[in-house]
């Protein structure tokens, strides 16, 4: 067995990998993809001490940084189901390809996913325009026109940020009115470079020469088709942790997140999760990985405190 098996291999499960290896016990990692949804970003510019670096070297460098301490790396393996230890005994996680794996301590670090629109142009022009993360790609359009697709409080955030650094925002909402809090909608409303549409349907990303170029919508009233020309579209309409294998064990809150404190811990003895897929407010890589190796370090202090047998 293992003392820490880490389920997920982001910036999250990589940190919580190194941090665990280098207290000289025994760790391993089992991820379906390992790098997490750095391995679908273009640039990152925002990692403390790394100017600039594109995601697949960056989760490259994940990978080499976590085999450096001979971590055991199970990649492309789904977790099915995590069973929690009888007393005294082993936490077990079932792998979808049937095997059972066992361990002291299990650290959570599934991630999360953009939920998409699912319009033509989306999947195409992703990285070329279509983003998801305002606080990552935002600089990237300075002075550009944009449009946040969502207008619940993660879009109407992001169009408020965006608006101090783009030249336009263009917000598109399904439903007749916004969902966010009173206080930011008032605050967007008050900015000069927002335009909002409500009951709007957001029918197609256009592009040319390989970049977006417009947005279409359709307005749910009169069934009119509007184009928007601009470079950028910001898809706002939730992002989800991977959470679902874990819905009856560990607790999660309304929106499906991991319940963690402070240390890292989950209301399982033993099991504890970071980044993403957890409650921690801000869902950015280096947050992630200072999240990760704190886990670690509570998994080691939870080991350490484990009676003798
Ligand atoms: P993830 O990166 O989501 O990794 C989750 C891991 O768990 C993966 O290995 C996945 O395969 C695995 N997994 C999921 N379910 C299971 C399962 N059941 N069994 C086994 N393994 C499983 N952040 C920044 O700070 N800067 C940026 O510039 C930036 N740009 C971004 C651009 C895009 C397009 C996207 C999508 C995100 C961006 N982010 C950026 C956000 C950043 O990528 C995340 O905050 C970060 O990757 C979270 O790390 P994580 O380890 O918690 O989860």
């Amino acid at each position: 067995p293992y003392d820490v098996l880490i389920v997920g291999g982001g910036p999250a499960g990589a940190a919580a990998a190194v941090y665990a290896a280098r207290k000289g016990i025994r760790t391993g990692v089992a991820a379906e993809r390992f790098g997490g949804q750095v391995n679908d970003t273009l640039a990152i510019e925002n990692y403390i001490s790394v100017l600039e670096t594109d995601g697949p070297k960056f989760a490259a460098a994940l990978e080499a940084h976590t085999r450096a301490y001979g971590v055991d790396i199970m990649n492309l393996q789904r977790a099915d189901k995590l069973i929690p230890a009888e007393p005294g005994g082993l936490i077990s996680v079932q792998m979808a390809n049937g095997a059972t794996l066992q361990s002291k301590t299990v650290i959570l670090s599934t991630g999360a996913r953009w939920r998409n629109v699912n319009v033509p142009g989306e999947a195409e022009y992703k990285n070329k325009g279509v983003a998801y993360c305002p606080h990552c790609d935002g600089p990237l359009f300075k002075g550009k026109r944009t449009a946040v697709i969502g207008g619940g409080n993660s879009g109407v955030e992001a169009a408020i940020d965006l608006a101090g650094i783009v030249a336009h925002v263009t917000l598109i909402e399904f439903a007749d009115q916004l969902k966010a809090d009173a206080v930011l909608v008032n605050k967007l409303k008050s900015l000069p470079n927002v335009t909002i549409h409500t009951n709007a349907q957001t029918t197609e990303i256009t592009g040319a020469d390989g970049k977006v170029n417009g947005l279409k919508y359709k307005d749910r009233a009169t069934n009119v088709e509007q184009l928007v020309p601009l470079e950028g579209v910001f898809v706002q309409i939730g992002l989800v942790p991977n959470t679902e294998w874990l819905k009856g064990t560990v607790e999660l809150s309304k929106f499906g997140e991991v319940i963690v404190d402070s240390h890292g811990r989950t209301n399982i003895p033993g099991v504890f999760a970071a980044g993403d897929c957890t409650t921690v407010p801000f869902k950015q890589i280096v947050i992630a990985a200072g999240d990760g190796s704190k886990a670690a370090l509570s998994a080691f202090d939870h080991l350490i405190r484990m009676p003798v047998v």
